[in-house]
């Protein structure tokens, strides 16, 4: 284990030419001594490996496997199906959802999880689509998504004829526009978008907000429901740490609850799931944003691991992230890289982005030296910072053995 609150950073030889290592060690001690989350990375499974890739798999909570072995042997294994009532399988998707929302600025009831990310694009998308007037006929798409954002909206817009328009954020939003879905942080550039103002200016042209929070949610405040978002979808297992393929979240508006048609209405959805009736009475609030049956051992590590968040607010998290990533970009300003990532606070969200030259085969270097983070095509470095386990330590060193990679 590193201890990034011992002033005793190991510092040989230099990062080049540039600022002293020994100031910057010195500074990156005392802004791990001041860092009231530093005892936070003890609730983690984390070795000596500078871990910069929260933002792809955020790292196992300790405590997640002793409740993995007891869900599995006891929940599962002795109470089997009575598992779905008696240990509250059957509610998971919303309960856990309750415990999401105030990390997204959401009131309880309006979240629910379960299924993708991309599955839950789709059915905000298509509902957001629905709700918009027949005369509104594009479906306005972030031109630099995620792809898989950019792949389901076409679909979506072909199956509800609609015309999909690629779209920058802060472009014109025409009288013809049905639904926006914009990412809050685009995932390669890091660059955060301004979900107030983008919000309200949707809203003036009459269109359908879909956020997409996957490299938002945990790492920064989000605000829906002081913004007025319609609809917003993220991910569990990069800032929130549920585990490889953990369900996503689905937020709907509460005014839209009501009206949210869901493109996908599978019978978890229905008022009355165990009436097993041929007609379709679709259930009020969260749960209407259900399809089938939940994947509870992935659910349930979620859960677990959401109580790292138990007294963390996610205003400091935002605060330790904007210092940790000024720090590194501090750290990497006479490395011979282009900074990708925007220098203003305003549009950072979490993660700092490197062009380079051969940034595939540095990357893989920089694993072999002990700080993994990840190659984004065609040229991209990019290093995620999740302030409940890194440190200010963890960026000098990173910093220093990229240093040494391209020297
Ligand atoms: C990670 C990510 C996804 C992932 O979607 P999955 O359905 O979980 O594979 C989607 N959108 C964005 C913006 C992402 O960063």
């Amino acid at each position: 284990m590193s201890e990034p609150t011992t002033p005793e950073i190991t510092v040989t030889g230099t990062a080049g030419p540039g600022p002293a290592v020994s100031a910057l060690a010195a500074k990156a001690a005392e802004l791990d001594a001041a860092d009231e989350l530093a005892a936070c990375r003890d609730l983690f499974a984390i070795d000596d490996t500078v871990y910069l890739d929260g933002n792809s798999l955020g790292a196992l909570p300790r405590h997640v496997p002793a409740r993995m072995q007891e869900v599995i042997t006891r929940e599962w294994g002795a109470l089997r199906i009575r598992s779905w009532e008696e240990s509250g399988w059957w509610t998971a998707p919303e309960r856990v959802g309750d415990r999401i929302a105030p990390l997204v600025g959401a009131a309880p009831g309006t979240v629910v999880v379960g299924d993708s990310t991309s599955v839950n694009v789709f059915k905000a998308l298509v509902a957001a689509v629905r709700t918009a007037g027949p005369d509104r006929d594009e479906v306005l798409v972030d031109a630099t998504t995620f792809p898989t954002d950019g792949y389901i909206a076409d679909s979506a817009a072909r199956m509800t004829g609609r015309r999909l328009v690629p779209y920058t954020p802060g472009d014109p939003i025409g009288p013809r526009a049905a639904a926006v879905l914009i990412n809050h942080v685009d995932y390669r550039t890091g660059r955060l978008h301004d979900l107030p103002a983008l919000t309200a200016q949707a809203h003036m042209a009459g269109a359908m907000t879909v956020w997409d929070l996957c490299h938002s949610a945990g790492a920064l405040p989000v605000g829906l429901a002081e913004h007025g978002v319609d609809f917003a979808v993220g991910c569990t297992y990069k800032y929130l740490n549920g585990g490889p393929g953990s369900p996503a979240f689905l937020y709907v508006r509460p005014g839209l609850q009501p009206s949210f048609d869901s493109p996908l209405p599978g019978w978890n959805s229905h008022a009355d799931p165990f009436g097993m009736t041929p007609e379709y009475t679709p259930a009020t609030g969260a749960p209407r944003g259900r399809i089938g049956t939940p994947d509870i051992l992935s659910m349930l590590a979620l859960e677990s691991a959401l109580d790292v968040w138990d007294g963390v607010s996610i205003k400091a998290v935002r605060a330790k992230s904007l210092v940790l990533t000024d720090f590194f970009l501090e750290c990497v300003r006479h490395l011979p890289v282009e900074q990708v990532t925007p220098q203003s606070h305003a549009e950072r969200g979490s993660q700092v982005s490197l062009r380079c030259e051969n940034a595939g085969a540095v990357m893989k270097e920089l694993i072999s030296r002990g700080v993994v983070g990840d190659f984004r095509q065609p040229d991209v470095l990019r290093f995620g910072f999740t302030p409940l386990y890194v440190g200010f330590g963890d960026a000098l060193r990173a910093a220093r053995v990229l240093g040494e990679v391209l020297g």
